[in-house]
């Protein structure tokens, strides 16, 4: 895999993390919907830290809660109870408007399904989230989009749409995209669901590679065995958080790449 070329990016696209603050901080965090008469207790009184620099899986059964978890985590809405800080701004005190600045300045999210828009092109797609940014030109936006391109092994790709590119290629466009505004924390919602094993293993490789670097990552997966790579893992069940624990060895992205191929080969070898 080409490597994650941070050093190269002038801009710094992953800030080292400077202080030692938690970038997540949940204190007896709940959320409740309220749908007609009934009320759903979607997360119950979760408080974990997450600090700068970790690499955390979010595991749990369809309904446990991971998606509110991370929806509430990524500013995208509020908790109903408990506190919420991101990087040291209490979260529950602002309005959707002010959530809705953090949220731009601190987390780049990658989803399950790439999320790109098809009619435009490689740069163009991670380009976006710059527009929004003000005070900066339109030479220097797309400068950034090339060195975060570049970043995730994706320069030559550039000007290709959507359309021409593998899911893992569109996969680390988006991840480009999440990197750009050089965000505090990347947040993944199920980031290898829609990639064969291959790809999945490569596209973890990338995170590893920019955690490395000091990018707090957050992801969640239903897959065991991707969560294997990350170095925390933790459990929702029925809202509650159930196992919060490090993962002692975490997979090595290249030795797994290189016993699939040996695999393969064996494969194609046999009589
Ligand atoms: P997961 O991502 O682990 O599948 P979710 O966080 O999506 O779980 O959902 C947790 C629970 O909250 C589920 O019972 C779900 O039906 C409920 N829920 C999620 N979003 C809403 C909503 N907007 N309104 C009402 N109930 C919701
Ligand atoms: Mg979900």
């Amino acid at each position: 895999m080409d490597g994650v070329r941070l050093a190269a990016a002038g801009s710094g696209a992953v800030a080292v993390a400077s202080s030692m603050n938690p970038v997540i901080k949940l204190e007896d965090f709940s959320k409740t919907y309220q749908s007609g008469e009934v009320q759903v207790h979607a997360v119950r009184g979760v408080s974990l830290s997450v600090m700068p620099g970790e690499f955390v899986a979010v595991m749990g059964a369809s309904g446990s809660g991971k998606s509110t978890l991370m929806n509430t985590v990524g500013c995208l809405d509020r908790p109903t109870g408990g506190r919420y800080s991101l990087d040291g701004v209490d979260v529950t005190q602002l309005d959707r408007s002010e959530l809705a600045m953090l949220r731009n300045e601190k987390i780049g999210f990658v989803f399950q399904g790439f999320n790109l828009l098809s009619r435009t092109s490689a740069v163009e797609n991670v380009e976006l989230p710059l527009l929004y940014a003000r005070g900066i030109s339109g030479r220097e936006q797309y400068k950034r989009a090339m060195e975060a391109l570049e970043m995730v092994g994706l320069g030559e790709r550039a000007l290709h749409h959507p359309n021409q590119l593998s899911g893992g290629q569109q996969q680390r466009v988006a991840i480009a995209r999440a990197l750009v505004n050089e965000p505090k924390l990347l947040l993944a919602d199920e980031p290898t669901g829609n990639l064969d094993t291959q790809t999945s293993i490569e596209i973890m490789g990338l995170f590893q590679e920019l955690n490395r670097e000091g990018m707090t990552v957050v992801m969640v997966t239903h897959e065991l065995d991707i969560a294997h790579y990350t170095k925390r893992m933790l459990i929702m069940r029925d809202g509650r958080l159930i196992k919060d624990e490090a993962i002692q060895n975490p997979l090595c992205s290249s030795e797994e790449l290189a016993k699939l191929h040996a695999e393969q080969s064996a494969v194609a070898l046999a009589p």
